[in-house]
């Protein structure tokens, strides 16, 4: 039923609009508010807040299916909202906490982001250059943020700062700031290779004081909480990747069973077929391996190591893949109009956001020995 919902919503509001929202740089958040109403955007959160209270698995459909949308842009923009930003208030916010912001987040009456990363700090968090002091019954952040999606239109952020001593690099806090806040703007969007309708910015925090209660979870445990959190983004990115991966085999299978050179559909090329029957193997080995973890993952097991397999071996396959579908595209892969096109420039993407492939190598390493 779920995957469904999601298909007939991408059919029917997303696909005839989503060409306007790539050129926009953004989703209109009307659409987000739609999502809510259906109840795409809570779908582990407890029916207290609006939520649906179903587990990973149904994340991954989610993620799958707005994958399989073609629009990585809208995808992510929506997966940010329910899977990397507001679990973080899900899992440490305090009763008020949750009672202030969720019922809006599940609505998609207001937007959610996450900023962790900083210019100068992606793969190695612990270098982040942010702080917060405490100044009476405030905190006062300081420092600025780098490629946060929904930074422009975001509503709700969810902030990492240095707290501790300096040198203690992992005394890192996470803090709930509200947009509009004095001394918190966005420095600028940013414009990208792809994911066009996804909103992209600098932030920056110039003694921007928030109120002592806008600390999530403990005081100099958000270091924790990211590398947790971090672990349901990854599952999620890879289902997103799996169905982006299984829709750009469908089109290259439509495409290349109809379009003919040399007297014969280019499927009748044995180098061809072969070539697309090896990728559909791979991506269906892949979502099984993103599959069966979410399922260990609903069971409360610990899967780490499978965690970072999914994030490396997908980020990488969806590339593999977009590149062999758009090249028997031919020239109409290299084109705006197809759709293969956008795929393969909002591909790139997933081998380095959410954890670069490197990193997640040297992560699966360390558990193999
Ligand atoms: C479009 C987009 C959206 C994003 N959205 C968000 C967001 O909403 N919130 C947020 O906080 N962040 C976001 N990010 C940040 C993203 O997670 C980081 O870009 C990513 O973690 C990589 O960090 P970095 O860019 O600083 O690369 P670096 O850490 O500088 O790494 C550069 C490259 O070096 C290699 N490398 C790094 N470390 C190692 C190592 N130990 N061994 C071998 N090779 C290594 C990898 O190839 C890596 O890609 C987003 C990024 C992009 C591009």
């Amino acid at each position: 039923m779920l995957r469904n919902t999601v298909r007939r919503f991408i059919e029917g509001r997303v696909k005839p609009d989503a060409d306007a929202w790539e050129e926009a740089g953004f989703v209109p958040r009307l659409v987000l508010r739609e999502m809510g109403e259906l109840g795409l955007l809570g779908i582990r959160y407890s029916s207290r807040y609006g939520g649906s209270e179903l587990d990973t698995l149904a994340t991954v459909v989610l993620a799958e299916e707005l994958g399989r949308s073609t629009y990585g842009g809208f995808a992510i923009t929506v997966l940010v909202h329910t899977d990397m930003a507001s679990p973080h208030l899900w899992h440490a916010g305090t009763p008020e906490q949750l009672d202030r912001y969720m019922p809006d987040i599940v609505r998609g009456r207001r937007i959610a982001a996450i900023a962790m990363t900083e210019a100068d700090a992606g793969s190695d968090l612990a270098g982040m250059r942010s702080t917060a002091r405490r100044e009476g019954g405030q905190w006062v952040l300081n420092g600025s943020k780098m490629f946060i999606t929904n930074g422009v239109h975001g509503d709700i952020f969810f902030v990492a700062a240095k707290t501790g001593e300096p040198g203690r690099n992992r005394d890192i806090s996470m803090f709930i700031v509200e947009k509009g806040t004095p001394g918190f703007r966005v420095a600028r969007p940013l414009k990208k290779q792809g994911w066009l309708s996804s909103d992209t910015a600098e932030l920056v925090f110039d003694d921007c004081r928030i109120p002592a209660g806008n600390l999530l979870g403990e005081e100099n445990k958000g270091f924790y909480a990211l590398t947790k959190n971090l672990q349901n983004e990854r599952i999620v990115m890879g289902a997103q990747a799996m169905g982006e991966a299984s829709k750009a085999i469908e089109l290259a299978l439509d495409w290349t069973t109809q379009r003919k050179a040399f007297g014969r559909t280019l499927w009748e090329n044995q180098t061809i077929r072969h070539r697309l029957a090896m990728r559909a193997a791979e991506v269906e080995a892949a979502k099984a391996l993103v599959y069966e973890t979410a399922w260990r993952d609903a069971q409360g097991q610990q899967v780490i190591k499978e965690v970072s397999m999914i994030k490396a071996l997908c980020g990488t396959l969806v590339n593999e893949v977009m590149y062999d579908c758009l090249q028997f595209h031919g020239g109409m892969g290299y084109i705006r109009e197809t759709a293969i096109e956008r795929m393969a420039r909002d591909a790139r993407v997933q081998s380095i956001g959410g954890g670069a492939t490197e990193v997640m190598l040297e992560e699966i390493a360390k558990r193999l020995v």
